[in-house]
């Protein structure tokens, strides 16, 4: 006789829908054998690797035989550098999706509740329930985070509050006075993550930088991501800045070899590629303009986002566009499991994906 398993999972996981991840290209192809596809749906870096990314991986691969540095030393000194703060204060992640997970894993478990808002990022809602925990939903203020109200849902048992800055998937930010009256309204025991996996596409000077911020709140973690701006999705490499002590919390629960050689020396390589950097923002605020000009064109309402993408609301018919802008070879991200039936985000591609993908909604409206 077989055992029902889910009865015997642990009761989080029994209750756990899983993520829906953008449809990948080669899963399109064959279903529809389309020659011509175009993915503006899970926010990848349209513009290609970084020529010294590929060149640090080559180097890299001769050493595959060896497990990689568990404390990613010269990854850690080069961030420590970079962002000014101490190699201690550093946790790496597999993206920073793990390090979403691990600091869940960290303080919640059964009779503790962690905080996100109705809109953020799904992992946050995902990394509560599979620790036991309660999820408290904020509801949303204007698609954005509520920080007043979030602050204002802390109970007895919150132990932890994730906020996207900017979110994903609505592409709205709280600015620097928002964002400090919340850390100084929230209690000192609760632990803050700022999920800064955009920033560096943000070009508003009221966008504030949490790093800046760690010393003033002992009680914040903010993760960042080589997956966006950098373009190593593919990799996964994340890390998170914090206390040391919250480094060390995370790094006990951390797997050993969570992030692969490779995507360490890659993750290297980006970081010394200031060029890289410049030229992926030049062509997401150029991207931005062109998709935003082309949905005003077709007279259809957007949210307007600080990130590499866009989401439009396209009506109650969104589902079956998404759908009908699959047969023209454009995947976009439907948002009903977000609860936004409406919506669809489209993430900033090149300037001919662009384009692809304005005339395939233009013709399937
Ligand atoms: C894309 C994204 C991440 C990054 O995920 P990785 O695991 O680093 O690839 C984290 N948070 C948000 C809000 C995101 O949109």
């Amino acid at each position: 006789m077989s055992c029902d398993f889910i009865e015997l999972a642990n009761p989080g996981v029994q209750r756990l829908h899983p993520y829906q991840a953008g449809k990948p290209i080669e899963e399109l192809q064959r279903e529809l054998g389309l020659t011509h596809i175009v993915k503006l749906a899970s926010n990848e870096n349209p513009m290609g690797p970084s020529p010294a990314v590929i060149e640090a991986c080559r180097a890299e691969l001769a050493e595959i035989i060896r497990y990689p540095d568990s404390n990613g030393f010269e990854l850690k000194a080069a961030l420590a550098a970079k962002l000014n703060v101490a190699p201690a204060q550093l946790t790496l992640g597999n993206g920073s999706n793990d390090l979403i997970d691990l600091i869940a894993k960290v303080f919640l478990g059964p009779d503790t509740s962690g905080i996100y808002s109705q809109y953020g990022f799904a992992i946050y809602a995902l990394a509560i329930q599979a620790c036991n925990a309660r999820g408290i939903s904020v509801p949303a203020r204007n698609w954005g985070h509520d920080l007043q109200a979030m602050a204002a849902a802390v109970e007895e048992d919150t132990r932890l509050i994730y906020v996207a800055n900017p979110n994903n998937p609505t592409g709205t930010a709280v600015g620097r006075e928002e964002l400090l009256a919340f850390l100084r309204q929230v209690p000192a025991s609760v632990v803050v993550v700022i999920d800064e996996a955009y920033t560096e596409y943000v070009e508003d000077p009221d966008f504030p930088n949490a790093i800046e911020l760690l010393e003033q709140f002992p009680n914040l973690v903010v993760f960042r991501t080589f997956s966006k701006a950098y373009g190593l999705a593919g990799l996964r490499v994340g890390y998170s800045v914090s206390s040391p002590q919250l480094a060390d919390l995370l790094n006990r629960v951390r797997a050993p070899f969570n992030v692969s050689s490779v995507a360490l020396a890659a993750a290297v390589a980006a970081l010394g590629d200031d060029d890289y950097l410049e030229r992926s923002r030049a062509l997401n605020r150029e991207g931005m303009q062109q998709l935003i000009r082309g949905c005003e064109e077709q007279g259809i309402p957007y949210i307007p986002s600080l990130g590499n993408f866009l989401t439009i609301e396209v009506g109650p018919d969104a589902g079956n566009l998404y759908q009908r802008l699959l047969r023209e070879g454009v995947i976009v991200r439907p948002l009903a499991p977000y609860q936004m039936p409406n919506h669809l985000r489209v993430s900033i591609g090149l300037p001919e994906e662009n384009a692809f993908f304005l005339d395939a909604l233009k013709r399937v409206r």
